[in-house]
């Protein structure tokens, strides 16, 4: 900024020079892009990487790899070590064997490890939003303002609890439940293993994590953080691997906890494998959670919120508000902001800042994604296709999307599609919004769109669902409890609740 010198005029401010706005859509509304501005730092991937077990990097027992792509590119990153029988064998032992020194740490001296996992995440956020970006197709946006700060905020919160569990289950003495087998998906990689090792490790146990195949790389740059800190070897053990991978975990002997994330489907399976075992379970499964907007709400807040409910990380997100129901005598209105909106929507280059919507995470989710989107249009719903954006040439892209006309018992309604795909739908009355918001078989997340507080709380206390979110939505802090009802899961992650599934009282 420059300064006039007292009694002279002040000097006219040179123009700050203008970006190029290049028409974008033409048509009606012609929208305008913005130039590139691609996130420029590529961190150093090795050629291959090992399994993490006892502290040390090492190959699989039988030598097996499996590439780990780039969704928006098609390109092979890196090669990771495919995890069988023997190497969970191992891992599970490195994990018991750390066991008994790490679980009588007095709790303050875990946390110092916890808060110093934290902060290291923090020093290499830029590098681990970037690889998360290659690895999955996530917007660099929202690696960088969300995944990476929350998987820190994770870590700092429950180094806080370590030297304060006893005041936590009041009048009791939690005692850790011991080695906790970890399974994750690919739609949060490194705020997923965050969410499963922080309050493991608060409360004195030992873990095996299993990251998705399609996403290893985090994980294992956070296994190389672990080291960096000190943790003591064996604490930390990272298993990449595919389903089999996951399914020797769930199956071995020597663990005495599984916390899973991922389909209903898998979750279902590991039930059963589980079941008249000794292990502790906790599962956090799929959803179908409805966004309710009546007409008194500010539309245009609720077309924000609903777009960062459904569109945020191409709808790869377990609590997408992905079913909208609108009250009829706005749903005219909602419809045309919302085409409005979408078409503004920037799809494309994940690495650039200004992308909206990234990759499809692979091939098969979008095909799963293309399926229902042609289930959609037999049945018989209007698919809006109003997004324009210039899709790159390689790689798995989905255009931003909405199905109207849509009956209840259509699969658009009823199935996770896991994808940019909404179904909007109409009510008359409040009655009639919570009977249909609740007529699913999840129960993970819901929204309400109001202006009024006593509807808020009224609807809220009514809706069958882990969380509901007012006027917002997909907000998250480590300090709020996370998980679901019915086929959406059991257990809650986060929060005094989250302690409850990583302790014996
Ligand atoms: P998925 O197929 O269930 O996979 C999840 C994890 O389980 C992956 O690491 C997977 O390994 C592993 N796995 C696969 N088969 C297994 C088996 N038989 N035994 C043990 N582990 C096995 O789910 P996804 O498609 O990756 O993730 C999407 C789903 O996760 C969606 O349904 C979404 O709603 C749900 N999700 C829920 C939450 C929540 O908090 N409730 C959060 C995020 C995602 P591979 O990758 O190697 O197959
Ligand atoms: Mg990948």
């Amino acid at each position: 900024m420059t300064t006039a010198t007292r009694g002279e005029p002040a000097p006219i401010p040179t123009p700050r020079p203008q970006a190029v706005l290049t028409p974008l859509n033409t048509g009606s509304e012609a929208l305008w892009a913005y130039d590139p501005a691609p996130e420029r730092i590529r961190p150093e991937i090795s050629p291959s990487y090992g399994l993490f077990i006892g502290g040390t990097f090492t190959p699989s027992a039988s030598g097996a790899t499996m590439p780990t792509l780039n969704p928006a590119t098609d390109e092979t990153i890196c090669q990771v070590a495919r995890g069988e029988q023997a190497d969970v064998d191992r891992a599970v032992q490195a994990a018991r064997d750390a066991l008994p020194a790490w679980s009588a740490l007095p709790g303050k001296e875990r946390g110092k490890y916890l808060f110093r996992i934290a902060r290291r995440i923090q020093e290499r956020a830029r590098e681990l939003a970037v690889l998360e970006t290659i690895d999955g197709g996530k917007p660099i946006r929202e690696s960088r303002d969300i995944d990476i700060p929350l998987a820190a905020a994770h870590f700092f919160y429950h180094a806080g609890w370590c030297d304060k569990l006893r005041y936590a289950f009041a009048g009791r003495e939690p005692t850790p439940v011991g080695v906790c087998g970890q399974i994750i998906p690919w739609n949060f990689p490194l705020l997923m293993a965050a969410w499963k090792l922080a309050p493991a490790l608060a409360c004195g146990n030992t873990a095996v994590l299993k990251p998705a195949e399609t996403t290893p790389l985090t994980a294992l740059r956070l296994a190389e953080i672990c080291k960096e800190v000190g943790l003591p070897d064996g604490v930390v053990n990272i298993i990449t691997g595919a389903g089999e991978t996951g399914a020797a975990l769930v199956n071995h002997p020597g663990v005495d906890k599984i916390a899973f994330t991922g389909s209903t489907e898998v979750g279902k399976r590991i039930a059963k494998a589980v079941a008249g075992t000794k292990k502790k379970l906790t599962l956090e499964l799929g959803g179908k959670s409805p966004n309710i907007i009546f007409e008194d709400a500010s539309i245009d807040q609720a077309i924000e919120g609903i777009v960062q409910g459904i569109y945020f990380n191409q709808g790869h997100v377990c609590c997408a508000g992905s079913r909208l129901f609108v009250q009829e005598s706005v749903l005219d209105d909602v419809v045309t902001r919302l085409q409005r909106r979408l078409a503004s929507l920037r799809v494309g280059d994940p690495l650039d800042k200004n992308t909206d919507v990234g990759a499809i995470n692979s091939k098969a989710q979008l095909e799963t994604i293309e399926r229902y989107l042609q289930a959609g249009r037999d049945e018989g719903a209007t698919l809006h296709e109003v997004n324009g954006s210039t899709l790159p040439s390689a790689g798995s892209w989905c255009r931003p999307c909405f199905f109207t006309g849509v009956q209840p018992s259509q699969t658009v309604a009823r199935e996770e599609i896991f994808g940019p795909v909404l179904a909007v739908m109409s009510f008359r009355t409040p009655d009639e919004a919570i009977s249909r918001a609740n007529n699913t078989p999840y129960g993970l997340a819901a929204g309400i769109w109001t202006d009024k507080g006593s509807k808020i709380f009224e609807i809220a206390s009514r809706l069958k669902a882990g969380v509901v979110w007012l006027n917002t939505y997909n907000k998250f802090d480590p300090a709020s409890p996370f998980g679901g009802f019915k086929q959406s899961g059991f257990g809650r992650e986060g929060g005094m609740h989250g302690l409850r599934a990583y302790v014996r009282l």
